[in-house]
């Protein structure tokens, strides 16, 4: 059993903690907002009342925060009561530059560090069925294996400090643009006549097939489990695509790399968001295409 320090226990944060408490450890916990120390108190985990105390006397301390503004100010900024040697492990997706100071000014406080963002949803965190993506020294990620475990169902040592978070960015800009490219050509198909659940048997068995196709349709009625058949509602919000796919497009700009296609999505995106849909499964991402159609092509 290990004494854990969780900071932050918002829709992901929450759910990990707890599967952490279930796994037999101790978990004490801090999150600015009071609503989520009441539920994690409900919960059986160990309210604390900052990070200091919460940080204090844990070997391992996970946060799960916003952006790496979030990580870095309740992390970097100012001295913490860390336990000698402690592990600390960012679950948060946040920016490849505040993910490198995460590690480097941790580390410099004799401190092991992993980044070690996870895909999946609440559901996921929920279930304990994360894919988690971690990014540290192997001496990192083998004493991090057993709790990433207690969180999820596949967990990747994708390489050294920031290899998570760079796996993450990459794989998100690849599922923001394939969903728009999915929306695309399904828009056509039936502008042009074609019934949707035809033109699916046949992309999915062609040359197009792609999960965002033939696991996350984004037109009703073609994949029943898809969040289209329910109004677009829970699955992966277009505001968190989108800052996803923003933080692609920093670190594209930041390594001179073209992605040109992972900017245009972001662009679309930031529409769909602006036009008051970011809380909606970003396979909703096809409704901005309708809107953009004149009402007499
Ligand atoms: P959230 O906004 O629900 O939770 C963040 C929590 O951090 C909140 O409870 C907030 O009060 C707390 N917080 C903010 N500043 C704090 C501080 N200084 N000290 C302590 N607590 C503080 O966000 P979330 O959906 O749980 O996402 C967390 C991270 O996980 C984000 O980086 C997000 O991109 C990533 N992520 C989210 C999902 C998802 O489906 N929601 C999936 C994969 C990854």
């Amino acid at each position: 059993m290990a004494v854990i320090g969780f900071i932050g226990l918002g829709n992901m944060g929450f759910p990990m903690a707890c599967r952490l408490k279930e796994a037999g450890h101790e978990v004490r916990c801090f999150d600015v907002s009071a609503g989520s120390m009441e539920r994690a108190h409900d919960a059986g985990l160990h309210p604390r009342a900052s990070v200091d105390e919460a940080v204090a006397g844990a070997e391992v301390v996970i946060t799960m925060l916003p952006s790496g503004r979030h990580v870095l100010d309740v992390l970097a900024a100012r001295a913490l009561p860390f336990a000698p040697g402690a592990l600390v492990i960012d679950c948060s997706t946040i920016d490849v530059a505040s993910c490198a100071t995460f590690h480097e000014s941790l580390q410099a406080k004799g401190l092991a560090t992993l980044d070690a963002p996870v895909s999946g949803g609440v559901g996921g965190a929920a279930a304990g069925t994360l894919t988690i993506m971690a990014g540290g020294t192997e001496a990192a990620f083998a004493r991090a294996l057993e709790l990433l475990r207690a969180m999820g169902k596949n967990i990747i040592h994708a390489g050294a400090a920031g290899a998570g978070q760079a796996a993450k960015i990459c794989n998100n800009m690849l599922a923001g643009i394939s969903m728009l490219a999915v929306s695309e050509a399904l828009y056509l198909a039936k502008r042009l006549g074609l019934d949707a659940r035809k033109f699916f048997e046949i992309a999915s068995t062609s040359s197009g097939q792609c999960w965002a196709l033939t696991s996350y349709a984004p037109e009703p009625g073609l994949v029943p489990s898809a969040p289209a058949n329910r109004g677009y509602e829970g699955g992966f919000a277009s505001e968190l695509m989108l800052k996803d796919l923003r933080l692609a497009e920093q670190a594209a700009v930041a390594s001179h790399s073209p992605a040109l296609l992972g900017a245009a999505a972001a662009s679309v995106y930031a529409m769909h968001c602006a036009a008051g849909r970011g809380r909606l499964d970003f396979s909703s991402i096809i409704q901005m295409l309708g809107a953009a159609q004149p009402a007499h092509p």
